[in-house]
């Protein structure tokens, strides 16, 4: 495919170069510090032009035995027995690496997944480098981490992670767990393996012991296997909401220790005082990111009445020039929905909209041919029964809604099953203490959106999962600790 085959927003194309790394056609299971093969492979495809990227093995229950026994062995064998110091020293090897490589894996997440370059430059790799640097520094600290505790490790982690973030994802939960000890089993989204299997080639570069990680690639049943084999000691998953559900189910009375990180449906509430074109920014940062496809994206939009009309039409002007295409073009600012099932997901739910009585609104800009692709969307006129409202789209798609007082703003924010994330834009510093008291939201950002740091504890309440990630309270969940 050319450029030219992709709108560029007025702007001369700029596209990130695909020449200086190797994907290759083909890639195995990485079990035990070898590449295993597997009977059954499935393609991994570009969802912004089609194209195969390459064939990858598929794990059944034996692969996924064969996993955990390595991961078992190493654990017993090799990485309990390391210094904190020792283990701390792989984790800053790895960062290290992974900073070297950075272009590489930067395009190589771009095109698997669809995300813009510009963000996969910018945020997923240099944060998945800083989650390993961060938890490098605790390897060797955690008596330090929980003064009066005892920490050892759990053993076994079984890990289960989504395609919106694959390579941060994976190092969100491969650094802690390394760091206090347990060994690993990955299992990466069917659409986007690449990124954690160019991991598994960065753990042999820095000579990670065999069998420490293990990457098993596969779709739901792989996951499934692995959640429910019986020397897993625990369970960290990133998901729906839904299979969020099946899995606590699979480990009640098992003993397992298990965090997941679940849907999202954020209030973001701008009020009359805000700084208005800053927060218009917010506001499209808070939805656009990733296509939309984030699980804190600020997916609902509370406007305080008297500048609604100011805000909507300051929004659509600047949705007007967002540029939608080429992942790999520096401008582009949206790029491809990840698959075709989650482009028909978003289709059905803005049909709902448009059904249930929400007026649409889209940019008058087309889209590129080939892959798949979904105009930024805005929907006015919202209710809070409708299925826009209270179900997760995960696509670049707004809903709207208007409040007259904080306290109607944070009755309607909290009136879903979620309660991951939130927003408030004010410039008023007790407007932000109260509404930030008020959200039932693990994160809340105040003037700002989607700002991670792996110091930072990550996680929701309700629907939206148990457990944090990230920060003292993420390492914890990776360790056993009595007093
Ligand atoms: P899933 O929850 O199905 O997928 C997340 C991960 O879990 C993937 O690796 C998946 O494998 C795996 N998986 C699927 N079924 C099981 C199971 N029974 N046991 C263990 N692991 C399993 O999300 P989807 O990809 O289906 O997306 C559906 C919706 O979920 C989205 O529209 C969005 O609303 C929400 N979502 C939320 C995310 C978040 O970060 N909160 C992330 C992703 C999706 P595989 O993908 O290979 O089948």
């Amino acid at each position: 495919m050319s450029a030219n085959d992709f709108l560029l927003g007025g702007f001369a194309p700029a596209p990130e170069s695909t020449d200086h790394f190797e994907i290759k056609k083909s890639y195995d299971l990485f079990i035990g510090g070898k590449w295993v093969k597997a009977a059954k492979r499935f393609e991994t495809t570009n969802p912004a032009t089609g194209e195969v990227l390459s064939e990858v093995a598929l794990a059944g229950k034996k692969e996924v035995n064969q996993a955990v026994k390595a991961a078992r062995k190493a654990y017993g064998e090799v990485w309990s027995k390391l210094s904190g110091a020792e283990r701390g020293k792989y984790l800053f090897r790895i960062a290290r690496l992974l900073q070297e490589r950075a272009r590489e894996f930067a395009v190589v997440e771009s095109m698997d997944g669809g995300k813009p370059i510009r963000e996969s430059r910018d945020v997923d790799v240099p944060l998945a480098a800083a989650h390993f640097f961060y938890h490098a520094g605790w390897a060797d600290k955690l008596a330090y981490a929980f003064p009066g505790a005892g920490v050892s490790p759990i053993g076994v982690v079984g890990q289960v992670i989504p395609w919106n973030f694959p390579l941060l994802m994976a190092a969100w939960k491969i650094a802690p767990a390394l760091a206090c000890g347990n060994t690993v089993v990955l299992k990466p989204a069917e659409t986007t393996p690449l990124t954690a299997l160019k991991l598994a080639e960065l753990f042999e570069d820095a000579g990670l012991p065999a069998g420490v990680v293990n990457i098993i690639t596969g779709a739901g049943e792989t996951g499934k296997a692995l959640v429910e084999h019986p020397y897993v000691d625990k369970v960290a998953f990133t998901g729906s909401t839904a299979v969020g559900k099946e899995i606590r189910r699979s480990v009640a009375g098992t003993g397992k220790k298990f965090t997941l990180e679940l849907g999202g449906k954020a209030a973001n509430i701008v009020f009359e005082d805000a700084a208005v074109n800053e927060a218009v920014e917010g506001i499209v940062n808070g939805i656009f990111f990733n296509q939309g496809h984030v699980c804190c994206a600020g997916s609902r939009l509370f406007v305080q009445e008297s500048i609604a009309d100011t805000v909507i039409k300051k929004l659509k002007k600047r949705m007007e020039s967002l540029v939608v295409g080429n992942p790999l073009d520096k401008n582009t600012d949206v790029g491809a929905i990840n698959s075709v099932e989650q482009l028909e997901r978003i289709k059905e739910l803005v049909k709902a909209g448009k059904e249930e009585g929400a007026c649409i609104w889209q940019p008058s800009g087309g889209l590129p041919r080939k892959g798949n692709w979904f105009k930024p969307t805005l929907f006015t006129e919202c209710a809070q029964s409708h299925r826009i409202v209270q179900e997760e789209i995960f696509g670049p798609v707004l809903v709207i809604q208007t409040f007259r007082n904080p306290q109607e703003a944070l009755t309607k924010a909290n009136n879903t099953p979620y309660g991951l994330s939130g927003g408030v834009w004010t410039d008023k510093g007790s407007k932000i203490f109260k509404m930030t008291a008020g959200l039932n939201a693990g994160v809340v950002w105040a003037n700002t959106f989607n700002k991670f740091d792996p110091t930072s504890p990550f996680g929701g309440y309700k629907e939206s999962g148990i457990g944090r990630e990230g920060g003292l309270h993420g390492l914890s969940a990776y360790c056993n600790l009595s007093h």
